[in-house]
């Protein structure tokens, strides 16, 4: 018999599983994936999601994570660097990702992968477990406490409730191998990549690779007949930044990762409607635009704040309540920075303030972060 069920195994889904099978409980993960795969991600673990994973015992320098102290605003032939207020870490979630799920698997998590949930039914019956999950093959499985972590991906019956229209934007992500004077360049620096209709976020990551994750418009992509090598072309002709670091770079990926229709700006609200014992963890419960950087150390403190809430007894609106708390002011602060930047001038209005007063951008990263957790947050 099992105490939690954890939908999604990715970053939120994984740590969970870790907290509450080093908690004694009896946890299942239900992965769809059934192996590694590349998400659509710009990488940069900020202070607090390298503090998160180290208490869980996964040190992203050791799989081979690449220190980022400085961060590069570009917009086209201007650069304004900046320090970063504490250093970053540039590591793929084809490895991180693996990684954490391997640890929940060893803190004693059943850990199973390739099972996508297809529906989650509450309550259908009013038999208990009031919570079912339908899984392809799979006779019905039944639980009293659900953690819901499946990311960008929404689960036919739970649902987020969305109170604007997803973003209008496609989101690609590859890997490149940097001709060596680019690598040497970009070496310690996420660069940030300004152009009319979105922004590219380029950092090293493990193995000497780089990542390149980028926000861009539909129409751009519809102009473009749906394909990533012509969106590519199309942005190096506008980005010359750009194009110098992809010069004679080799592509490590064998196509793109891309997601499109992000609602950012969502925090789950409460209300007496939810499913009792439904946590909604990471992307599930809010997504904060991406150039913040913070997506990940969200998705680990939900993880770390559900699995708090649930193991002293309290009720999963409590938790929300609770999470809402600690993460709607940033989210609503990111997504004020990010539409000005869509406002056509904002851009140019940024990287202005940005020049002039390079502690506002320090600043700025400082109110839509989340602070490193405290040692008495991660229990060591
Ligand atoms: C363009 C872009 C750039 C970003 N850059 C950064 C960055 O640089 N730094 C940062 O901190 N954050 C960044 N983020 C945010 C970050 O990627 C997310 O916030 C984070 O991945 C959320 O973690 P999660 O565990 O909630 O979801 P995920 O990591 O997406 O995990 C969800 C898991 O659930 C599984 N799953 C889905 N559906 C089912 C199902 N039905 N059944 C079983 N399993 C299922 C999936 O396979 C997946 O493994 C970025 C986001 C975007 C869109």
């Amino acid at each position: 018999m099992t105490d939690v069920v954890v939908a999604g195994g990715g970053l939120a889904g994984a740590a969970a599983a870790c907290l509450l099978a080093r908690a004694g409980r009896r946890v299942l993960v239900l992965e769809r994936e059934s192996g590694p795969t590349h998400k659509v991600c710009g990488e940069f673990l900020n202070a607090a999601a390298q503090r998160y994973l180290d208490a869980l015992g996964v040190d992203p320098a050791a799989l081979g994570g690449h220190r980022i102290g400085a961060l590069r605003l570009v917009r086209g032939t201007r650069v304004i660097e900046v320090p970063l207020p504490s250093a970053g870490m540039g590591l793929s979630r084809f490895r991180l990702d693996e990684a954490l799920l391997a640890h929940a698997a060893a803190a004693g998590a059943e850990v199973l992968r390739g099972q996508a949930i297809t529906q989650a039914r509450s309550d259908p019956d009013g038999a208990a477990p009031a919570i079912a999950l339908d899984l392809p093959g799979r006779a019905g499985l039944r639980t009293d406490t659900l953690f819901l972590a499946t990311g960008k991906h929404e689960l036919r019956g739970l649902r987020r409730t969305q109170t604007r229209a997803p973003e209008d934007l496609v989101g690609f992500k590859a890997h490149f191998r940097l001709a060596p004077h680019a690598a040497r360049d970009l070496a310690g620096h996420v660069e940030i990549i300004l152009f009319p209709d979105g922004y590219a976020g380029l950092q090293p990551i493990e193995d000497g690779r780089a990542n390149l994750c980028l926000l861009t418009s539909r129409a751009r992509l519809a102009r473009c007949e749906g394909q990533w090598e012509k969106v590519l072309a199309d942005l190096l002709a506008e980005a010359p930044h750009l194009r110098r670091r992809l010069d004679d770079a080799t592509a490590l990926m064998p196509r793109a990762a891309a997601i499109y229709r992000v609602p950012y700006g969502f925090v789950h609200a409460p209300t007496a409607a939810d499913a009792p014992g439904v946590f909604r963890l990471g992307d599930q419960a809010g997504v904060i635009p991406s150039f913040v950087g913070d997506g990940m150390s969200i998705a680990l403190h939900s993880a770390a704040v559900a699995v708090d809430h649930h193991l002293a007894g309290l009720s999963a609106a409590a938790y929300h309540r609770r999470l809402r708390r600690d993460i709607a002011g940033r989210i609503r602060l990111a997504g004020a920075f990010y539409r000005f930047g869509r406002w056509p001038g904002g851009q140019a209005i940024l990287m202005g303030l940005a020049g002039a007063w390079p502690a506002g951008a320090a600043l700025a990263a400082r109110l839509t972060r989340l602070p490193p957790p405290t040692a008495e947050q991660v229990g060591a």
